[in-house]
């Protein structure tokens, strides 16, 4: 089964829900608490747009058992254009062909089947602007 605490995160990652600190501006996703920048802990709830740029990437050959299926496979951090930094993989696109830089989009994919019980977890991945 999935976790109680995934499960309660869900809709909120559906929806790129992202919080903006009212002190200072700063923009995270998932939302927190406490603004890492300026210590507020006022938040506005905004929803990100869905494009970015890839900062970095990586491509993963050894995954954890739950990825095990799907090696290789590129995982980038992304910043999206309204601030925050994700970690996603990125697909759709040959590893040669992945550039730092690259204009990417988030799209609502599986991520991994859990176990003999196909238990299948959703998120985001990245996939290329194509112009
Ligand atoms: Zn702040």
């Amino acid at each position: 089964m999935p976790s109680a605490r995934s499960w309660r995160a869900y809709p909120q990652t559906y929806r790129l829900e992202a919080g903006k600190c009212t002190g200072c501006q700063k923009t995270f996703f998932p939302p927190r608490q406490v603004c890492n920048t300026c210590g507020g802990r006022e938040f506005e709830t905004f929803r990100m747009g869905y494009t970015g740029e890839v900062l970095t990437y990586t491509i993963i050959r050894t995954p954890d058992d739950r990825y095990q299926g799907e090696a290789p496979f590129a995982v980038g951090i992304v910043r999206m254009d309204d601030g925050p930094k994700l970690t996603v993989q990125i697909v759709d696109v040959p590893f040669d062909d992945i550039a730092i830089g690259m204009k990417v989009k988030l799209e609502f994919r599986r991520i991994y089947a859990e176990g003999h019980d196909g238990i299948i977890q959703y998120g985001h991945k990245a996939v290329p602007v194509r112009g």
